[in-house]
């Protein structure tokens, strides 16, 4: 384990940020009634920078800038549009250390996996800039009578919300698209981490990309999220976060019939079948439990072991663990801290509901002697299905082990979640893996490895880990909206069945 931390860190990555006030139609400007809230670094527990914190009247402005943008951006060649989005994820590369250094102190993860997200960031503005001028509609036979076809056109203003555990890369992951099928968006970050996306807004106006097109507005849920997500400008939602407020922005937006894209929780499980590569299997269920200190949406949070390799499995599942090295970001090593406190609060009241639900503490446990929010690896095993720690989402460095005897009874144990955001398979058996990955109830199913998704492949959940999906070209869909358009070529022909 590492050094308690002798000295504050200095804040050399806030150098590249001209401003911490909104970002609102191309301009800084401070919230209207002077509103900041304080982002605090996550290994020390001391404050990093005040950011202006929106008020409903800031999101007012913002869904006006977007409002009043959005029908040039529009209207721009697509080729254009996409060169634009392109040079964004462009000037993304050309910044990736400072952009990372910058995650890496408001998030608090390693600097190298701040790194790998930032460059998965700039690949979303690569990867979507070639499909702008590539959005075509369909030309439909109706007979002689019509020339009937289709267009693809954006919604409008786009609300983004986000959450704190990607923040830089998921702001990337939902305005690259957006932008691409010529939406204005309004962004707003989560409170506990809005740096990134404010130097994201800058790069993307360094890229050419017009005043009042993306627009950021630090604050909290409530005023700023709600606001937004309630507003009657906005014309589509994409929220990435909890259960509970995915539900209550699916509120908001029901009162305005606004479509809404949603990436919520997890309870993941990863199945280990005894033909398995047991060696790989403990290295892939780690890094899927471990990285990010386990916030993640689509985290391993379940291993769910045949009872014949358990032991074996969980021995190398605790040696892994026993070996993470944990440090601040900026010390690079295995894992960071957590976000916030709030977020410790969480773990440690779930490790504790773990231990009196009976369940038996392998290893972890702790929070570290030291300043910083910082929590060790966790491993429980004889974990129940009824378990709470086998049902609610911990977000946290929190593996639960339970085992099973036969296929059928994985399975079943691996569906019973009100979640189906990703499972997991390891075995060496091809037929197994296929007969699986349809049998799981997931949007995304991985064999013998872990995050096997990227900036192509569409994400998102089954049951309530959300609705539509993200990445790939299938989240284009959620920021266009289909028009059929008919002529009548031939004088008073009727369609049948119309
Ligand atoms: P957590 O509880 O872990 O912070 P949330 O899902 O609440 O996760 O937060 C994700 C994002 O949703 C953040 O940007 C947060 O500010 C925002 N948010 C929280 N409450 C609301 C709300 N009522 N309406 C809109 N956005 C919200």
């Amino acid at each position: 384990m590492s050094e308690p931390i002798d000295q504050k860190r200095e804040p050399e990555p806030l150098e590249q940020l001209s401003s911490t006030d909104l970002y609102v139609d191309g301009e800084w400007v401070p919230a209207t009634d002077g509103s900041t809230l304080e982002t605090i670094d996550p290994a020390t527990e001391e404050p990093i920078v005040a950011v202006a914190a929106a008020q409903a009247d800031d999101i007012d402005a913002a869904v006006t800038a977007a409002r009043d943008a959005f029908p040039d951006w529009r209207d721009t060649d697509p080729d254009e549009r996409g060169r634009i989005v392109y040079e964004v994820g462009r000037l993304i590369r050309d910044h990736a250390d400072d952009l990372a250094a910058l995650e890496s102190l408001d998030q608090g993860k390693p600097v190298s996996q701040a790194k790998s997200d930032v460059i998965g960031a700039a690949r979303y503005f690569e990867y979507y800039a070639g499909a702008a001028d590539k959005i075509e509609g369909t030309s439909v036979p109706v007979g002689p009578e019509q020339v009937d076809y289709t267009v693809r056109e954006p919604y409008g203003v786009s609300a983004q919300i986000t959450p704190w555990n990607f923040p830089g890369n998921l702001f990337a992951r939902g305005v690259a698209p957006a932008l691409v099928a010529g939406n204005a968006t309004v962004v707003k970050p989560a409170e506990q981490t809005p740096l990134s996306s404010l130097r994201l807004a800058e790069l993307c106006a360094e890229a050419g990309v017009p005043d009042g097109v993306v627009n950021v507005v630090p604050g909290f849920g409530d005023p700023a999220g709600k606001a937004l997500t309630e507003h009657e400008g906005v014309d589509q939602i994409t929220f990435t976060g909890s259960v509970p407020t995915g539900q209550r922005i699916m509120t908001a937006a029901a009162e305005t019939v606004t479509p809404v894209t949603l990436e919520l929780g997890g309870k993941n499980p990863a199945i280990v079948f005894p033909d398995a590569d047991l060696e790989a299997a403990a290295e892939w269920i780690t890094t899927g439990i471990f990285t990010n200190a386990g916030q993640i949406c689509s985290a391993a949070d379940r291993a769910i072991v045949h009872e014949s390799v358990h032991e074996d499995l969980v021995e190398k599942i605790v040696e892994i663990a026993e070996s993470t090295e944990i440090a601040p970001g900026s010390d690079d090593a295995d894992m960071g801290p957590v976000v916030s406190a709030e977020q410790l609060e969480k773990i440690t009241r779930y490790i504790d509901v773990g231990t009196s639900e009976g369940a038996t503490l392998e290893t972890g446990g702790e929070t570290l002697e030291r300043e910083g929010y910082f929590v060790e690896p966790t491993v429980f095993t004889d974990v129940d299905p009824e378990m709470r720690i086998a049902r609610e989402e911990i977000f946290g460095p929190v593996l639960s082990v339970l085992s099973f005897a036969d296929e059928a009874e994985a399975v079943e144990v691996a569906n019973d979640s009100e979640y189906g955001l990703v499972a997991g398979v390891f075995t060496s058996d091809v037929t197994r893996a296929h007969r699986l990955a349809r049998r799981l109830e997931a949007g995304n199913v991985y064999v013998n490895k872990w995050f096997g998704d990227t900036n192509q492949t569409p994400f998102g959940g089954y049951k309530r880990s959300g609705i539509g999906r993200e990445k790939g070209l299938e989240a284009l869909d959620s920021y266009l909206q289909t028009k059929n358009v008919a002529i009548n070529v031939d004088g008073d022909a009727d369609l049948p069945g119309s």
